[in-house]
């Protein structure tokens, strides 16, 4: 039986392989590509982070047409972007400018910051293709603070209070820890899943160090972030989960979805104070040909907290003056590209050792053990978010009561020779200074990162001509409590050298200094400051230039309802529209407002069970336990008694849970 169909089996596994290993595959969905109408429901411009969560949660209803715009393409062209230890493969550009996966921007030459830097300019890492920046991040699952959310809806952005923002959190995750799951503050059986990096040696260690500093090791996308923990990251079976793999991908064919790759968008078309289309440059089999595209319901843009305001200004809406000055027609007068914040990362802290087996490198990833591991159970070195192991959230030293949310983070890397020079557009003569010939090849590096910014900066046309890059100004440390509050996070950094368990395992760090602070001594607080003013990473989380606010607020470009203020079909569903910057970074909370805004357009609520779910364990825990802020002070606004976390399939997984874990119980009671 079996050799009489050998011929066949062997013509299909031959076609399976090419299918798999070539290009023929994306030959043949080019070829059965359908064809551009003329329009569609909804055009979402920016196949990123949110757009890819947006439109395949659009595309779940058949009745809706949603046409998508992204600038870049597939990001299956390079499979080492889902490889964890190679996350960053992505960034960086050709010759020529921007990357295949990177828009590859440099700020203007800063005045209190990046002052090491060639032309005193940071560089500014922005995704590109389907997936947009989820493609070329580390990873990190950090969604900021619960408090934080509940200064949004106080400062005006209706519906965004804490409790309104965890169920969809919970929506989209996955969560791979089960303890976690046990917490009201996690769900699974999403779509995104998130897993705890392993117990590696410098995660030990550091359990150790943080032990003897007081902090303890906690979920901190849970009741309260300060301490510390291994770092949670978007992948699955050792493989990234950015919105691309995780939303998108199954619905490349859908027939209500067209997708336009290669396609950047240069202009929203308004009729009157009403957005009806998109012009843009269409990418097809025949050729580029501009064209416009009419949206019958809305045009929402997702290109992100650069791209989003160049995109809005080109089109007339922006700051009058700034608008006038390039005589662009205005058809809003709004603070579009004002309040850019990004966060600011400290030159790293090298910690060295002679013990061998710490460090994590893409060479060391590559070895016969750790490549089986990654291939037979996605574990070992290859699955290291580019050798991020651990987070600190600490308290400043004189942090205001008021404030309940951490003001900077540590992040631990178990590789102590991070960065070149080059990566971060850093002089070699200043670099050289202090990284250049490492003490060791073993060791670990800590990053402290400063979260909230005072600091304010812009994002402004260059010119009328949408291939121009915008002029990237974030102002990094121009407000001095901005350098200051990072060189306490810096200083309790360097301090740790002191704790036991480093002092066991024999770490020490280096003397050098930079020869442009030198006049301080050696690393006092002024050292410091000045350090960090010439070795400036930026945080990578831009966010604020379509700031959401009330919509009376004459700072805000977008109301609660993610709409243009003054404009009729018109929404922001991306990080330009986060107020201020949060105690993480903005990867999962853009998944959020992406899945929250799905539910605005669509008119529905598909939280309603996880609402009642919270409900449930209000009314029941109340009588016995009442915990985790009385179940977020009534999170649940719905009426029913619901116990699902989640939808059907989930609902199941969650029931079977509970009534395992029932089961244990009783044969504990029972022996
Ligand atoms: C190097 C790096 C590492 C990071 N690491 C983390 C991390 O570990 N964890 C975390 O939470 N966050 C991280 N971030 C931040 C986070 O990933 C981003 O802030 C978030 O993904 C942004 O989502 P977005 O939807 O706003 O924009 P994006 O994901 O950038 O999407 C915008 C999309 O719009 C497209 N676009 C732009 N202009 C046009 C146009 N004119 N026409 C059509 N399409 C257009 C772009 O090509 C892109 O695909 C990192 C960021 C960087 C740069």
């Amino acid at each position: 039986m079996l050799h009489e169909n050998l011929p066949t089996l062997l013509v299909l596994g031959v076609l399976l392989v090419a299918y798999r290993y070539t290009k023929v595959g994306d030959w043949f969905k080019e070829l059965i590509k359908k064809d551009i109408r003329l329009q569609y429901d909804y055009i979402i411009v920016g196949g990123g982070t949110s757009g890819a969560v947006l439109a395949s949660r659009l595309a779940e209803d058949d009745n809706i047409t949603i046409l998508l715009i992204e600038a870049g393409g597939l990001p299956t062209t390079n499979p080492d972007i889902d490889i964890p230890v190679y996350s960053d493969v992505g960034q960086g550009g050709t010759e020529k400018g921007p990357g295949e996966f990177d828009w590859l921007y440099y700020t203007v030459p800063q005045k209190h910051a990046c002052l090491g830097h060639v032309n005193q300019s940071c560089i500014v890492h922005s995704g590109k293709g389907l997936g947009g920046t989820s493609n070329i991040n580390y990873l990190l699952y950090l969604r900021g603070n619960r408090f934080e959310y509940d200064e949004w809806a106080k400062n005006g952005a209706e519906g965004w209070a804490y409790k309104d923002v965890l169920p969809y959190f919970i929506k989209s995750e996955d969560q791979r820890n089960r303890e976690f799951v046990k917490t009201v503050f996690h769900g699974f059986g999403g779509r995104m899943s998130v897993t705890d990096v392993g117990k590696s040696p410098t995660n030990r260690i550091m359990a150790d160090v943080f032990k003897e500093v007081g902090l303890k090791e906690r979920d901190y996308n849970g009741k309260t972030q300060f301490g510390w923990h291994p770092v949670q990251a978007t992948m699955r079976n050792g493989l990234r989960m950015g919105s691309y793999n995780a939303f998108l991908k199954r619905y490349l064919k859908k027939s209500n979805l067209y997708i336009a790759t290669k396609s950047p968008a240069q202009k929203i078309v308004f009729e009157g104070k009403k957005a009806v289309g998109v012009t843009f440059l269409h990418t097809s089999k025949r050729g580029v040909k501009q064209i416009t595209v009419r949206a019958s319901q809305e045009v929402i843009l997702c290109a992100g907290a650069i791209a989003t305001p160049k995109l809005l200004m080109l089109s007339g809406v922006g700051p009058k003056a700034h608008l006038n000055s390039l005589q662009i027609p205005v058809v809003a007068d709004l603070p579009v590209g004002e309040n850019l914040q990004d966060q600011v990362m400290g030159d790293g802290i090298e910690f060295y050792t002679d013990y061998a087996g710490f460090t994590i490198t893409a060479a060391r990833a590559e070895n016969f053990v750790s490549s089986w591991a990654y291939q037979i159970f996605g574990t070992g070195m290859k699955a290291s978010p580019r050798f991020r192991e651990a987070i600190s959230y600490i308290k400043l030293r004189n942090q205001p009561a008021s404030i309940k949310y951490p003001l900077v983070s540590l992040h631990i890397l178990s590789n102590p020779n991070v960065y070149e020079a080059d990566q971060l557009n850093i002089k070699d003569s200043v670099w050289d200074n202090i990284h250049a010939e490492p003490l060791s090849r073993e060791g670990m590096t800590i990053f402290p990162v400063l979260l909230h910014p005072k600091s304010r900066g812009t994002v402004q046309l260059r010119s009328k001509d949408p291939e121009d890059p915008p002029i990237i100004n974030p102002n990094y440390l121009a407000e001095d409590i901005d350098v200051k509050v990072l060189a306490e996070a810096y200083t309790f950094a360097r301090r740790l050298i002191h704790t036991t368990a480093l002092k066991d395992w024999e770490f020490r760090l280096t003397n050098r200094i930079l020869p442009e602070c030198a006049r301080y001594g050696n690393y006092t607080e002024q050292y410091i400051e000045c350090h960090l003013r010439h070795i400036t990473i930026p945080g990578l989380a831009p966010v604020g230039t379509c700031r959401m606010g009330a919509p009376n607020d004459p700072r805000a470009v977008v109301d609660g309802t993610l709409r243009v203020r003054g404009l009729k079909n018109l929404r922001v569903v991306d990080a330009s529209i986060i107020p201020t910057s949060l105690s993480g970074d903005t990867f999962a909370t853009q998944v959020m407002i992406a899945e929250k805004a799905a539910d605005m357009l669509r008119g529905r609520d598909s939280v309603q069970a996880i609402k009642d779910y919270f409900n449930h364990l209000y009314e029941v825990r109340h009588k016995h336990v009442m915990e985790e802020d009385e179940i977020l002070a009534h999170a649940g606004e719905g009426q029913g008694r619901g116990k699902g976390k989640r939808d059907g399939r989930q609902e199941g997984k969650q029931e079977r849970c509970d009534r395992k874990r029932k089961w244990k119980r009783r044969a504990k009671t029972s022996d």
